[in-house]
């Protein structure tokens, strides 16, 4: 069986203890991954700390540090095939995504490269004769990275990426679910000729995370995962006062209007919701339809979703695989349950096939009859789609804003002006018009409400990282007058 090690001040050592890894297409353990105690965690921070003072880092241009960041982007996309393997064997994500999600990885890094000497400080037009001040922009410190396990490359090069470009350094907690692919991406970082201690990845679960968020040295905790481990990752911040930004959950509406191209539309739902079996927090997982077209809607929709090739991960003709864990799965049985119970009505999927992996099928719920039925308003991170339908565009709205999280949300009209006023009416951090699950480097991405806050990717990602440090430089070579009174 192969085993993972942690990287920790430049150097891969096993851990103490270590926990089995499952491969999601058979439920079966295929790797041994380190689980970081306390100590470790505390080894990794201190590393990290040391790296942030150490001249080797501290005293580098800004553009050298972007130079690394390049050599890194490269590495990444040499080396993208491995890791999309290594990701599809250990999460159960598909190859045909990860192939791809990968390579693109690389260009988020480019992104930070291009960045990294263009944060800039300020000179301020100060209201004293006899001062210049100016604002110099400086890396908060030792930044605490924690992902859950879907798209982990992706998901922490929008940390590492602007933290290490502002000059930061990271030790990053990789899910205790499917780690392999960040513990492959360190041995690549370290390829890349940046100072030890610079990045750290260890993985392990709440108590490491735990260890890791409280820890006096971090200065800013990096967060994707669930609203209710957000909510300890808060409480942990209290110990050290650690800034925080929360990327988390999402019940995102995807409204279609009658005036849809509606071939594009389904094809754009099934992308929302199917795809990556629908363990994605953007997932367009409520169908907002409008009364006219509902019926030709699900009709088409329920054929698309009886077609998809479901299948072994690493197979390029798979469009679902399994789930990661046989907890989602668990979770997606008693919620679509729960739902069926509330009046909710399965238009198709909803059981678990037969055979090993954590399989579950393409799964859509009318619950235009049963408005509270818990699955509009609860998170699956899995391929099930909840349908409600409306009749006016003040009713879509209504429906659309009608959640605690607000991360990203979908319309598809021909109409323009209506388009604009749905941009404006809807809570959520993204929209996405007559597209859906489209990301960028260039472009920020985040939410409101359960779904967290701050943003990622985008320059202000990378200003997040810094601080303000005021400058005040007297010109005067007279006294210092009055020292009684504040100048
Ligand atoms: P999770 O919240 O259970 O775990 C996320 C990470 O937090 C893991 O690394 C875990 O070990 C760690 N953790 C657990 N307890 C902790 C604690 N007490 N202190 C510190 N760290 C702790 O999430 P999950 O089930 O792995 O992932 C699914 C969730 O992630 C979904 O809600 C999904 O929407 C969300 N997500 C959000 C985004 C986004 O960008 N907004 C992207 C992907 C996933």
């Amino acid at each position: 069986m192969q085993t993972f090690q942690q990287y920790i001040g430049g150097a891969f050592e096993d851990a103490g203890e270590t926990f089995a890894s499952l491969d999601p297409a058979t439920g079966k353990a295929w790797a041994r991954m380190p689980s970081a105690s306390a100590a470790d965690v505390d080894r990794a921070v201190c590393a990290a700390e040391a790296a942030f003072f150490s001249p080797e880092w501290a005293g580098m241009s800004a553009t050298q540090r972007g130079k690394l960041l390049l050599r890194l982007a490269d590495l990444v996309a040499e080396n993208a095939p491995k890791l999309a393997e290594l990701e599809t064997r250990d999460t159960g994500k598909i190859i045909r995504e990860t192939s791809a999600q990968i390579a693109y990885v690389a260009d988020y890094y480019r992104y930070y490269a291009g960045l990294a000497d263009k944060i800039e400080g300020a000179h301020l037009p100060i209201d004293k004769p006899d001062m210049e001040v100016w604002l110099r922009r400086e890396p908060v410190g030792v930044v605490a990275a924690i992902v859950p396990w879907n798209s982990q490359l992706f998901l922490s090069a929008v940390k590492i990426g602007p933290a290490l470009a502002a000059g930061c350094t990271v030790v990053l907690k990789a899910s205790e679910d499917g780690p392999a692919p960040m513990l492959e991406f360190a041995r690549i970082f370290d390829q890349a000729g940046f100072p030890p201690g610079v990045l750290n990845v260890i993985t392990g679960g709440p108590e490491a995370g735990a260890a890791l968020t409280r820890h006096a040295s971090v200065a800013h905790v990096a967060f994707t995962g669930g609203p209710d481990t957000a909510r300890h990752i808060v409480r942990n911040s209290a110990e050290n006062l650690a800034s925080t930004s929360l990327e988390l959950g999402g019940k995102s509406p995807f409204i279609v209007f009658d005036d849809a191209d509606l071939e594009s539309a389904v094809n754009a739902q099934v992308s929302g919701i199917f795809a990556a079996t629908g363990q994605s927090c953007v997932a367009g997982s409520r169908l907002v339809i409008q009364r006219g077209i509902k019926d030709a809607f699900l009709k088409r929709l329920k054929e698309k979703a009886e077609a998809v090739v479901i299948g072994a991960p690493d197979d390029m003709a798979t469009e679902v695989g399994p789930l990661c864990t046989l907890r989602q799965r668990g979770h997606a049985l008693r919620l679509i349950a729960a739902s069926v119970e509330a009046g909710a009505k399965l238009i198709t999927g909803g059981t678990v096939p037969e055979g090993e992996g954590f399989y579950f099928p393409p799964t859509v719920l009318d619950c235009s009859d049963a408005p509270g039925a818990p699955c509009l308003s609860s998170e699956f991170f899995g391929p099930v789609l909840s349908v409600v339908e409306f009749g006016t565009e003040a009713e879509a709205v209504e429906i659309a804003n009608s959640t605690a999280f607000g991360l990203a949300s979908g319309v598809f009209t021909q109409n323009l002006t209506r388009a604009h006023r749905m941009i404006r009416g809807i809570r959520a951090g993204i929209v996405w018009v007559n597209t859906y699950r489209a990301v960028s480097p260039v472009a920020p991405f985040g939410g409101h409400g359960l779904s967290g806050h701050g943003r990622e990717g985008g320059l202000q990602a990378a200003l997040d990282y810094t601080r303000v440090k005021t400058v005040w430089l007297r010109t005067s070579d007279d006294p210092v007058p009055d020292p009684f009174v504040m100048r």
